[in-house]
């Protein structure tokens, strides 16, 4: 119900904006013996309610459909937005969730002679403090070690990094790194599987393992 009354809001919105804006074309723009000075001022407010346009489609969801142009494109029958166009900004409201984009996922089994090819989605946002990071890529062949080239499997990444802490999630692994080594060329950070370690070793880890009944890992808390 509530995209009802926002759906007819915008559409009187644009009613309003377009008589507006054929109101300042027939009258001035398009009319013979207006005076250049007051035409240029004219052109200008065009102009800016161009950009009135502009904001308000960014809060049209198209909701009814799209219609073909004399020109042969498919514009919104609400904003006349063409379809499929690349929006440059983006507009969120400022209380309640804000959603930006879809969940993408790899869409290829190709494996890409490089990154750039095979990139979906890298965007990031920094979102009142913390930075979180999306990195979805298709397979592709990384040369990162000069010698043999290895091939980087399709994933789709999602990093939050907050407090000098980053968290990677991954498909098939999961990354905390509470202190990233911060020098170039420094020593790679041991790895074992807690049972590997003995116990005098995991005493210096600050790590409880969450688990039910059945020995179901359900997770970890870290201390620091
Ligand atoms: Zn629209």
């Amino acid at each position: 119900m509530a995209k009802e009354t926002e759906k007819d809001r915008l559409k009187k919105e644009f009613k309003r904006l377009f008589k507006n804006m054929d109101f300042v074309c027939d009258s001035y723009l398009n009319k013979e013996g207006v005076p250049e000075k007051e035409q240029e001022r004219f052109a200008d407010i065009y102009q800016q309610l161009g950009q009135v346009w502009e904001f308000l489609a960014l809060q049209c969801k198209h909701w009814d459909g799209y219609k073909k142009t004399r020109e042969k494109k498919e514009v919104c029958r609400i904003c006349g937005t063409v379809k499929g166009a690349e929006e440059s900004q983006i507009l969120l409201p400022a209380k309640g969730l804000k959603r930006i984009g879809s969940t993408a996922k790899p869409n290829s089994k190709k494996t890409f002679p490089a990154k750039k090819e095979s990139q979906i989605i890298k965007d990031a946002i920094r979102f009142h403090g913390a930075l979180l990071d999306v990195d979805v890529h298709n397979a592709y062949k990384s040369n990162l070690f000069k010698e043999h080239e290895i091939n980087i499997a399709a994933e789709r990444n999602v990093t939050l990094k907050e407090r000098g802490v980053e968290y990677t999630i991954g498909k098939h692994r999961i990354d905390l790194d509470v202190e990233k080594p911060k020098k170039k060329g420094s020593k790679p950070p041991y790895g074992n599987f807690a049972f590997e370690l003995r116990k005098k070793d995991l005493r210096h880890f600050p790590v409880i393992f969450k688990f039910d009944d059945d020995l179901t890992f359900l997770g970890l808390t870290i201390f620091r």
